[in-house]
């Protein structure tokens, strides 16, 4: 088999010599030389772009795709995953938190006739913070999505090329890819490993990413957040019918409504519905918004430049 090993970098001069070194060893022992390298190049702004282009010069088997800016993560894999020619990809972060040498097991799996194989961390070597984050997160989107999701694995995965047609001919954007590779079915394996501290530099995931991804990953495999609004509403009605039963009762029976002078709880009523319609709104509009960007049919990323493509 011919395998693609697909690479996402954002400003990752520091390790790309590195990982080069590293995939070439890999490589060798497994004496595989049925392969090739897609660096995908995500707008950086550092010395990437010329650290990926030497390589792919002296060496036949990378090739890269440019992107005209910064995508992000998720468009960067779909870019390099719109022009991998082997027969799976395999996708692999820049910062080599993910163990290359793993490559070998992976094929293993695939040869057993997994068409999806994706890691799953045993044990990460993240700040506390990041990873209780993480996990509540999995958690979360676990409970509320309408298909498995494996807790704990990220986008390190092994992909035939059948699942990735599949995913690619999706008109839908935003996509999470580590939801959509479950979504897709076929015969999947889940394989355990211990995930490393970033090789050099620091993460380039900004929480701004981090949410933008997170909330892909929620809106898109969950309809639970619209249902939560419909439900609070009948709930929320519910209650003030009761409230105005009793009220009407106290106001029969007691002088207690000559005694309260209702300001307090007019005020409380009105921003409590002011907060549950926003709240409702707002969950809405994470709907709409990805409408909006389905609809206006915009490419996921755009290509400047290619090296040993045609
Ligand atoms: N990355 C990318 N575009 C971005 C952010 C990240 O291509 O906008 C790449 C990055 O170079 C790395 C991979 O995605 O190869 C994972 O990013 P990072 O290691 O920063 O994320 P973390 O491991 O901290 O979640
Ligand atoms: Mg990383």
């Amino acid at each position: 088999m011919k395998l693609s090993v697909i690479v996402p970098c954002y400003n990752e001069e520091k390790v790309l010599h590195l990982l080069a070194e590293r995939l070439g060893a890999v490589f060798l022992e497994l004496k595989a030389d049925d392969y090739e390298i897609i660096l995908v190049n995500d707008g950086s702004t550092d010395r990437t772009e010329s650290i990926i282009k030497e390589l792919s010069k002296n060496n036949g088997k990378y090739k890269a795709v440019h992107l005209s800016r910064n995508f992000g993560h998720q468009a960067a894999l779909l870019a390099g995953l719109a022009h991998f020619t082997g027969d799976a990809a395999f996708l692999l972060d820049a910062d080599l938190q993910d163990p290359p040498e793993l490559i070998g097991r992976f094929i293993e799996k695939y040869n057993e006739g997994y068409e999806v194989v994706y890691g799953v961390k045993k044990a990460r070597k993240e700040n506390f913070f990041k990873k209780a984050t993480y996990r509540l997160y999995y958690k979360i989107l676990r409970m509320l999505a309408e298909i498995d999701i494996p807790l704990e694995s990220g986008d390190f995965c092994l992909l035939s090329r059948r699942v990735v047609s599949v995913i690619i001919s999706m008109p839908e954007r935003n996509k999470f890819l580590r939801g959509l590779r479950s979504w897709v079915g076929f015969k999947q394996y889940a394989l355990e490993y211990n995930r490393d501290k970033r090789r050099s530099g620091a993460s380039k995931y900004t929480i701004r990413k981090l949410l933008k991804l997170s909330n892909d990953g929620i809106f898109g495999f969950s309809k639970v957040p619209l249902k939560v609004s419909f439900w609070l509403g009948i709930f929320i009605c519910l209650g003030c019918f009761g409230a105005a039963i009793i009220f009407f009762i106290l106001y029969l029976i007691s002088d207690i409504h000559n005694k309260l002078p209702g300001y307090t709880s007019l005020i409380l009523s009105i921003l409590f519905f002011g907060g549950i319609q926003l709240f409702a709104l707002g969950l809405i509009g994470g709907y709409i918004g990805r409408i909006y960007d389905t609809v206006r049919n915009r490419p996921e990323y755009i290509i400047k430049g290619k090296d040993n493509i045609v």
